[in-house]
């Protein structure tokens, strides 16, 4: 069977001690508690889509030093596809080391690509199955853009909407956005990206690089869509948050779950904001992201 939603990204292991400060350079402390948890923007919307219904498809890059067989299993556990990530046995898979004050809040993270700075156009040219059967192709910025760029190719030949999460913040050529049937960033992605500090004039700049449309998250805030026929504010839910990490990517899965569906745009935006609000109202990245029927 084929999926409605192939995901081109990064799967990490995040792996997060909680101490009551950060260490100094050189000491030791002692910590309180430890989670290890499957993380990666890519496997983050993967689960965020297959929570909330979506058939989907992880297209990547896993290394299986480490916890990379761990990382593709959590996918499967998911129902999520994974037969078109690239297995390199000799390879680390992505993984975040945080430490995480828990008086003030403050974190210290070392990320190591590993794995995930490796997917290549042709790891990508082995899924073209996967992208041309598609309705909808999503991708972000921790895998590297001619990767990118060749399955956003591959899926407009094809006629399958393309959705870019430019995040983290990083020069995007504007060939990459002219493939790009939506651009969906937060403000500060937006802002780093055009220059303009103000959301709307950030996203009309953006437009006029070769993105369809452009939908800037704010928070707590909601969401703005800009097109060629003007912008639109979509409220968010008020909710009392809890944990906002990972918003982004529950909203981005919850879109490309509705596109895929053939809602209109607002009404996927609607269905990525329900998501996300009730996300943000646990704690928990993965662990949080809601499945179809917590919505009603
Ligand atoms: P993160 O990097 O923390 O994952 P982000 O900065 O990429 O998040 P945000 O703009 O903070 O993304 O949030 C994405 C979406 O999540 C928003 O458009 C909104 O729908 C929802 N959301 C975020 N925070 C809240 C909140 N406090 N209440 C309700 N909805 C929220």
């Amino acid at each position: 069977m084929s999926a409605s939603v192939v995901i081109v990204g990064s799967l990490n292991m995040d792996m997060v001690s909680h101490s009551t400060r950060l260490p100094a350079p050189g000491e030791t402390l002692v910590g309180h508690d430890f989670v290890m948890a499957p993380g990666g923007k890519g496997g983050n919307q993967a689960v965020a889509a297959a929570r909330l219904g979506a058939s989907v498809a992880f297209v990547s890059r896993v290394g299986t030093r480490q916890h990379g067989k761990a990382l593709l299993q959590a996918l499967r556990d998911e129902g999520i596809d994974t037969s078109g990530s690239t297995v390199d046995a000799a390879a680390l898979p992505g993984i975040a080391v945080i430490m995480v004050a828990s008086v003030g809040g403050e974190n210290s993270i070392v990320y190591v690509p590993g794995s995930n700075a490796e997917l290549s156009p042709a790891d990508v040219q082995a899924s073209r199955a996967l992208l041309h059967a598609a309705k909808v192709v999503v991708a972000q910025l921790e895998v590297p853009m001619p990767a990118i760029a060749e399955a956003f190719a591959l899926a407009r030949a094809a006629g399958v909407t393309t959705v870019l999460n430019a995040a983290p913040a990083l020069a995007v050529s504007d060939e990459l956005l002219a493939l790009s049937d939506w651009l969906v960033v937060n403000e500060t992605e937006a802002e780093q990206m055009s220059g303009e500090p103000d959301p709307l004039a950030a996203a009309q700049a953006l437009l006029k690089r070769g993105p369809k449309q452009v939908l800037v998250t704010l928070g707590a805030q909601g969401a703005l869509l800009v097109t060629n026929e003007g912008s639109q504010t979509v409220a968010a839910a008020a909710v009392k948050a809890v944990d906002t990490v990972g918003a982004g990517d529950t909203f981005v899965g919850g879109l490309a779950t509705g596109l895929a569906e053939g809602m209109s745009a607002i009404a996927a935006v609607r269905l990525g904001q329900s998501a996300a609000a009730i996300a943000v109202s646990r704690s928990g990245v993965q662990s949080a992201m809601p499945r179809r029927a917590d919505l009603a």
